[in-house]
Formats: structure tokens, C-alpha cells, sequence
């Protein structure tokens, strides 16, 4: 079996981004030699989330809508998480709502997605640098 590691790194310029990191997978998978097996793609910090789903525009402001009407940002004063200095409460519930990783199929070098499904990095406290793990196994 055969293994492979890469970070990709983000510094986004909006506090809260959605990014298709569907081609830079893709290129791990090349890098990887690995045509049968299992990427697993997860976001590396506690404020930011990996998930799949459609890459158009008016379900991404959809999606900031809902997560800003559920997990408002401000007042800030309002999360017990902030009582420590932080202002990302917001961020971090943000987070468990779009989940940490994806796995994903591989299959003859390709990623085995549905119609439609694209991978993104759900940014919700950026503004500075963060990363996201890929790890291929297989063969
Ligand atoms: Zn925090």
C-alpha cells in the first residue's frame, strides 16, 4: 500500500470564504501515483471546515446567510468563548455545523464523485494563514 501527505495552505482575504480546493486535490491524487484508494481531506484548524457540495454562487451566499442568521458574529459579547479574549466563538460553532473533513474515493487516478460534487475549504475566521491536510492511501 502506498501513502501520501500534503498540506495546502490559505490566507484568505474575507473573514468568511468558501474555496473549490477540488483542483488542487486532484493534483494530489497525481502526485500520489495512487490509482485505487481513499483521499481523506480535513481542515487542520478548529475555525474552518472541509465539505462537498455544488460550486455556484447563489447557494454559497445561501449558505453565509444561514450560518450568519444561526451563528450571528456579533455581538460578540453573547458566546462564553469569547470570555477569554477570542472573538471566534462564532467560528468554531460555524465549524461543527460544516464538519472537519471529507472522504473521498479514488478511483483509476480519479476522484469517484457524484454529479455535481465539488471539495471546499470553509473559511469562517481567516484573514491569516491556516492549512488543510490531504492523506492518500491505497495503491
Ligand atoms: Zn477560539
Amino acid at each position: 500500500m502506498k501513502h501520501f501527505r500534503k498540506e495546502l495552505w490559505f490566507n484568505t482575504k474575507d473573514r468568511v470564504e468558501f474555496i473549490n480546493i477540488t483542483p488542487q486535490v486532484e493534483t494530489c491524487i497525481k502526485e500520489s501515483h495512487i490509482n485505487e484508494g481513499i483521499v481523506l481531506v480535513n481542515a487542520m484548524h478548529i475555525s474552518a471546515s472541509v465539505f462537498i457540495n455544488d460550486d455556484e454562487a447563489g447557494l454559497h451566499h445561501d449558505f453565509k446567510h444561514f450560518l450568519e442568521r444561526l451563528v450571528p458574529y456579533a455581538p460578540t459579547s453573547q458566546y462564553r468563548h469569547n470570555d477569554t479574549g477570542e472573538d471566534n466563538a462564532d467560528a468554531h460553532i460555524r465549524r461543527q455545523i460544516m464538519g472537519r473533513e471529507v472522504t473521498v474515493a479514488i478511483t483509476k487516478g480519479q476522484l469517484d464523485l457524484g454529479p455535481w460534487e465539488q471539495l471546499f475549504y470553509g473559511e469562517f475566521d481567516g484573514q491569516r494563514k491556516k492549512r488543510v491536510l490531504v492523506k492518500i492511501i491505497g495503491e
